[in-house]
C-alpha cells in the first residue's frame, strides 16, 4: 500500500490519502515548462517516478500517464513494420476508420497476407482523454485542410476559406473526433438503395452496424438494434454535467422524447452513446487493429504515403502501389488480389486522380496521364453545415479543468475529463420543411460547453476571463443540397488538392439552417433552461450589423459570415450502379472500369447519413470486408451477437 500525498502550491492544505497503486503529490514545478506553475508527481509501485507539468496540462496528463497505462494493457511498441515485403495479397491504403476495420477483417483469413499503409504515425496517447478531443485539431496529427475561397460561406474567415481537420494518424479521424456514436436514419440507407445501390438498404446494413458493436448498455437501448461482443465499445460517458439532463428536459418541453436515436425511431433527444471504454477513447484502430497486431499475416507501415496506384492499361487491372516511405524514398509494393483505398473523403479521390483515374480536364491541368476517365472522382463532395450560437449562463466563468477534476479522472476515470461536457447531448429535430410523421428529421442539434480541455493554472475557481460562462448550441443541416468538388493541381502527392466546398450555395440549406437556429433559441427559452439564466448572446456577427438582430435576413448573413463547416465530409467518390456516369464505385465499392481496385471509406456515401459519420464508415468497411471475402473465398461472414 502506497500513500498519496497532496500539498498545495501555496501550502493551503496537506491531507494524506491512501491508495493501492500509486502515490501522488502536487508541488511546484519550478517552472520547467514556463507557463505552468503546478506539477503532479506520480510515484509508481515499481519505483518509477512520473512528473506531470501542471495537473491541467494538455498532453502531459493525457500523454505520459495514459501512455504508461495503455502500454501496460496493449503493448503497442514493436507492432509496426520498418520494412515491408514486396508482394501482398491485399494492400489497404489509409489506416483510418475504414482502413483499420478492413485490415483487421481481411487478416482474419490466415492465408491472406495484408499490408496496411498509413501516412501518419501511431495514435498519441493523449488523444484517449475524451475532454481533450479538440486539442488535437491543428496539431501534427491533423492534415489541416483549407477549402478554396468560398463563394457563399465562411465569408468572415481569412480569405473566405473554411478549415477542415482530418486525422493523419493510425486510426485516422476517429482519433480526433467527438466519439459520438450515431448511425443515421433508416431513410438514408433506403435512399441509397433506391438510387440503384442494391444491398445498401437499412435492413441490409443494420447487421453490419451490429457486427462491430460491443454495446455496454444493452438495457438502455432498443431491442433488436444493438449487439455485444464486437470490437467497438459503445456506451455513454460515465459523467454527465447537470446541464446535459436539463437539455433533455428542455427537449421534452418542446415535444421531443428522450430515446435511443440508433433504434426504432430517429427523432428525439439523447445523451449519446460514444466510442469509449472506461473513460478513454476507443479509436477504430484501438478497437480493431490492436487486437490483430500480432497476426503474422498483417503488416502495418506507418509514415508511408501512397503516391500512386499502378494500373495495367491493357488489362485495366490495379496491381501495385507506389509509396513514399519514412526516409522519403519511393518504393513499389505489389498486390496479388486487390488494392483498397481507405484514405478518406479527401485522400481517396486525391489518390485516384494522382493515379490517372478521374475527370480528364482535371488530370490534364495537373499534368497527370489519364489512365481511365471517370468524371465522378472528386465530385459530389459535401458536408453537414452549421452555425454556432453562444448563450450565457448565470454562472461564474471558471475553467472546468482543475486539479480536482484531473485527479478524479486519473484515479477513477470519471468526472469532466472522462467526457466531452455537454457535447455528449444531441437531438434530431424537424423543421417546418419536413413532415414529422415520417421520422426523417432534417436538423441535428449539437451542444458545447463544460469541456475540461485546458486551463492556465489548474487551480480551483480559475477564471476564464470577464463575464459569465458561455455554452453553445449549433444546429446542423442533415441533408445538405449544396455540392462541392476536389481537384489535384499537380502530380505531387504531398500537395493538398484544391477543395471547393460550396457550402450554402443551395438556398434550401440556408433556409433549413435558419429554422434550426430558431429552434435553438426556443430551446433556450424553455423552463428547464430558465433556471440557468440562459441568454442568447445578441452581439451582431461582424458584417451583419446592418440587419435587425434575429430576423431571417440577419441569420442568413450570420450563417454565411460565420459558417460552421462541420466534420462529416462525404460523397467525393460516390457509389452508384454500373452505367451511372458520375458514379465512382459500384455498389460492391469497386472502382468503375478498373479491376481489383476498391474505395472503402466515407467518400463512397452517395449522401452523408443524417448524423455523425464514423459509425456509418465502420459499417461500410465491415460490409466491404464481406464483399472481398465473397469474391475471393466465396463466403460472407456476418456474425451478430445480439
Ligand atoms: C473534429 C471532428 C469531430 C468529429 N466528431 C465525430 C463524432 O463525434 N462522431 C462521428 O461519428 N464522427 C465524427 N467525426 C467524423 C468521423 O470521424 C469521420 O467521418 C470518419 O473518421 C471518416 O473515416 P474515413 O475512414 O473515411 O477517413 P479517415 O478516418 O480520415 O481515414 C483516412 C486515413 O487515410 C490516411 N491517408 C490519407 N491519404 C493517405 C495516403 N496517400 N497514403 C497513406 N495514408 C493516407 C489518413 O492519414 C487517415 O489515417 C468527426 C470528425 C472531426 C474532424
Amino acid at each position: 500500500m502506497l500513500t498519496v500525498l497532496w500539498w498545495a502550491q501555496r501550502g493551503g492544505f496537506a491531507p494524506a490519502l491512501a491508495f493501492r497503486h500509486w502515490a501522488v503529490s502536487e508541488q511546484s514545478a519550478n517552472n520547467i515548462h514556463a507557463p505552468y506553475r503546478v506539477a503532479l508527481v506520480l510515484y509508481f509501485k515499481d519505483g518509477a517516478i512520473m512528473r506531470l507539468s501542471n495537473v491541467a496540462a494538455r498532453t502531459y496528463v493525457g500523454g505520459d500517464l495514459r501512455r504508461r497505462r495503455l502500454h501496460a494493457v496493449h503493448g503497442t511498441a514493436g507492432s509496426y513494420r520498418r520494412e515491408m515485403d514486396s508482394v501482398y495479397d491485399f494492400i489497404v491504403v489509409g489506416g483510418g476508420s475504414a482502413g483499420s476495420v478492413l485490415a483487421a477483417r481481411l487478416s482474419e483469413v490466415p492465408q491472406w497476407r495484408v499490408l496496411l499503409l498509413e501516412a501518419g504515425f501511431d495514435e498519441p496517447t493523449g488523444t484517449q482523454v475524451p475532454s481533450m478531443f479538440l486539442n488535437f485539431i491543428g496539431s501534427a496529427i491533423d492534415w489541416g485542410y483549407h477549402t478554396e475561397p468560398e463563394p457563399a460561406a465562411c465569408l468572415g474567415e481569412k480569405d473566405r476559406k473554411c478549415y477542415w481537420p482530418r486525422g493523419k494518424v493510425l486510426g485516422g479521424t476517429s482519433v480526433m473526433n467527438g466519439m459520438m456514436y450515431m448511425r443515421g436514419s433508416r431513410h438514408d440507407y433506403d435512399g441509397w438503395a433506391a438510387a440503384g445501390n442494391e444491398g445498401w438498404a437499412y435492413d441490409d446494413v443494420l447487421p453490419y452496424f451490429i457486427k462491430s458493436e460491443d454495446n455496454r448498455q444493452m438495457h438502455d437501448v432498443d431491442d433488436g438494434y444493438h449487439g455485444t461482443g464486437g470490437p467497438l465499445t459503445v456506451e455513454q460517458f460515465p459523467y454527465h454535467p447537470p446541464l446535459s439532463h436539463s437539455l433533455l428536459k428542455a427537449g421534452e418541453e418542446l415535444g421531443y422524447q428522450v430515446r435511443d436515436l440508433n433504434g426504432a425511431i430517429h427523432t428525439g433527444f439523447s445523451i449519446a452513446q460514444t466510442t469509449h471504454r472506461n473513460g478513454s477513447r476507443v479509436s477504430v484502430a484501438r478497437a480493431f487493429l490492436r487486437p490483430a497486431r500480432h497476426r503474422p499475416n498483417l503488416h502495418v507501415m506507418l509514415n508511408a504515403t501512397a503516391s500512386r496506384v499502378r494500373i495495367n492499361t491493357t488489362t485495366r487491372r490495379a496491381y501495385a502501389v507506389d509509396i513514399v516511405n519514412s526516409y522519403g524514398r519511393s518504393e513499389t509494393v505489389f498486390a496479388n488480389n486487390e488494392i483498397i483505398l481507405s484514405a478518406g473523403a479527401i485522400g481517396s479521390p486525391q489518390l485516384l486522380q494522382l493515379s490517372g483515374v478521374g475527370p480528364a480536364d482535371v488530370l490534364n491541368r495537373a499534368g497527370v496521364e489519364v489512365i481511365h476517365e471517370l468524371p465522378g472522382v472528386g465530385r459530389n463532395l459535401h458536408n453537414h453545415v452549421t452555425h454556432f450560437l453562444s448563450f450565457y449562463l448565470k454562472d461564474n466563468n471558471t475553467a472546468p479543468l482543475n486539479w480536482a477534476t484531473a485527479m478524479e479522472y486519473l484515479l477513477f476515470r470519471d468526472g469532466l475529463m472522462s467526457g466531452t461536457g455537454i457535447s455528449e447531448v444531441t437531438a434530431f429535430i424537424n423543421t417546418k420543411y419536413v413532415n414529422p410523421e415520417e421520422d426523417n428529421p432534417d436538423i441535428q442539434m449539437f451542444f458545447g460547453g463544460f469541456l475540461a480541455d485546458c486551463a492556465k493554472t489548474g487551480m480551483l475557481g480559475e477564471s476564464k476571463g470577464e463575464g459569465a460562462r458561455s455554452v453553445q448550441m449549433f444546429p446542423a443541416v442533415l441533408r445538405p443540397k449544396s455540392r462541392g468538388r476536389l481537384e489535384i493541381v499537380s502530380p505531387d502527392p504531398f500537395q493538398h488538392p484544391k477543395i471547393f466546398a460550396n457550402y450554402l450555395t443551395h438556398p434550401d440549406d440556408v433556409k433549413t439552417l435558419i429554422e434550426g437556429i430558431k429552434f435553438a433559441v426556443r430551446l433556450s427559452e424553455t423552463g428547464a433552461l430558465k433556471k440557468y439564466g440562459i441568454k442568447l448572446d445578441r452581439t451582431s456577427v461582424k458584417g451583419c450589423e446592418r440587419y435587425r438582430f434575429g430576423c431571417d435576413a440577419y441569420w442568413e448573413c450570420a450563417v454565411r459570415m460565420q459558417t460552421g463547416p462541420e466534420n462529416h465530409q462525404a460523397g467525393s467518390c460516390r457509389m452508384g450502379p454500373r452505367g451511372d456516369p458520375l458514379a465512382c464505385v459500384d455498389p460492391l465499392l469497386q472502382v468503375q472500369g478498373i479491376d481489383r481496385l476498391r474505395v472503402v471509406d466515407a467518400s463512397v456515401m452517395p449522401a452523408a447519413p443524417s448524423g455523425n459519420t464514423n459509425a456509418p464508415t465502420v459499417m461500410i468497411a465491415e460490409r466491404a470486408a464481406d464483399f472481398i471475402k465473397q469474391r475471393w473465398l466465396g463466403a460472407t461472414q456476418v456474425c451478430i451477437h445480439l
